[in-house]
């Protein structure tokens, strides 16, 4: 069996709400999905996180590395392709392609295989994993911290047990709005905040003190994703967990973050990392760390089933009788691309979803929302 063609959909949606973080606002979702395709018409899925037009040029870019090649050797095409790329792009975009094609390869190797992928990974140690919202990023609505303690009540309400909310727009008024929050939701659900790394250490610093009875889970992206020495020095001196590696690539990168204890726990995304392949090292290197993986997730339900089974297989430090649990991102910010364009839908219930037991990712992409959410270019 060989890998006959390799296909790049660029899909968009423009916003009802455009919305906006610390560093930028979103007014669509625009997301390269990529169709990996053997000679007997089987496929799999995936995708990039990062722009998406940047990630389909690098998929088209390495697409004749992979073609005609046996779509069961996964890592060894993962290799051919990190090869070609090392020299421009030790971190980037392009391992965001690399990824892509990486997460659709695990996808058809386990439909070839009858398989779940997370059984190619090595086997599940849970067939439920925790979940929690991402969302309450800021609007231009006239009642902010309302709007946000609105939202961590909705969540609450759906039954999650976890809510991370964004921070980093000046320590005064993030500091009103996360009280608002766990005054809102109480003590027994989990809070965590991003701040996508829009302070300086003394700020962090400052934020991590004044937040430190509100009982965060974890603080993330607190500073510059360059600043290793300040994730180190912000870990040693804040009683707060500290996150990060959303922007940090490859197995090279995260031995950087994690060599030099900058984080509690480590969050690569797949579908920017290095793909399935290189993110399974990335969880081997941090248990080696004894740090936990918690990864960073958003976009369609390809990325979140690449996520489900990825988690479901993680072994969690420190190893004990009564476990800390697992746990995976659920962005929870309108996208109506992950809500209609892959099926089967995933569902939250008591704030866990279950892992798919279907062969390869065990979700398809719908061919009229492909269509319908397709670019014209
Ligand atoms: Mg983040």
């Amino acid at each position: 069996m060989k890998i006959d063609a390799i296909e790049t959909y660029l899909v968009e949606q423009a916003l009802e709400t455009p919305f906006y973080f610390s560093q930028f606002e979103f007014r669509t979702r625009q997301i390269c999905l990529v169709k990996v395709i053997a000679e007997d018409g089987s496929y799999g899925w995936g995708e990039g996180y990062g722009p998406a037009t940047v990630v389909k040029a690098g998929v088209e870019f390495l697409a004749p590395l992979a073609v005609g090649e046996d779509p069961l050797q996964v890592e060894a095409i993962w290799s051919k392709m990190h090869l070609r790329a090392l020299d421009y792009a030790r971190r980037g975009v392009l391992v965001a392609a690399i990824s892509a094609i990486d997460i659709a390869l695990w996808d058809l190797r386990g439909k070839l295989l009858g398989q779940p992928v997370s059984t190619l990974l090595g086997g599940r140690r849970r067939e439920r994993v925790k979940v929690y919202a991402t969302g309450m990023y800021f609007t231009h609505s006239g009642d902010l911290t309302g709007k946000l303690v609105e939202e961590a009540r909705l969540y609450a309400s759906q039954g999650f047990r976890a809510l991370k909310m964004k921070v980093g727009l000046g320590l005064e008024t993030d500091v009103k709005h996360v009280r608002a929050v766990r005054q809102a939701i109480g003590a027994d659900l989990q809070l965590m905040v991003d701040a996508n790394h829009a302070y300086s250490l003394s700020e962090a610093l400052r934020f991590a003190r004044q937040v430190e009875e509100l009982d965060i889970s974890f603080f993330e992206e607190p500073v510059s994703p360059e600043d290793y020495e300040g994730y180190r020095e912000l870990r040693r001196r804040a009683s707060i967990p500290i996150a990060g590696g959303e922007c940090e690539y490859l197995l090279a990168g995260f031995r950087q973050l994690l060599s030099m204890r900058c984080v509690d726990i480590a969050q690569p995304d797949i579908c920017g990392a290095g793909g399935l392949t290189e993110t399974k090292r990335i969880a081997a290197l941090a248990y080696a760390f004894q740090t936990n993986v918690i990864p960073h997730s958003w976009g369609t339900g390809i990325a979140f089933a690449a996520g489900l089974h990825l988690v479901s297989t993680l072994d969690i430090v420190p190893g004990r009788l009564r476990m800390p649990e697992a746990m995976l991102e659920m962005d929870r910010s309108e996208n109506a691309l992950r809500d209609t364009l892959t099926q089967p839908q995933f569902k939250q219930v008591d704030g866990a979803v279950d892992v798919p037991t279907a062969p390869g990712l065990g979700v398809d992409v719908d061919p009229e929302y492909l269509a319908q959410y397709a670019r014209a270019d």
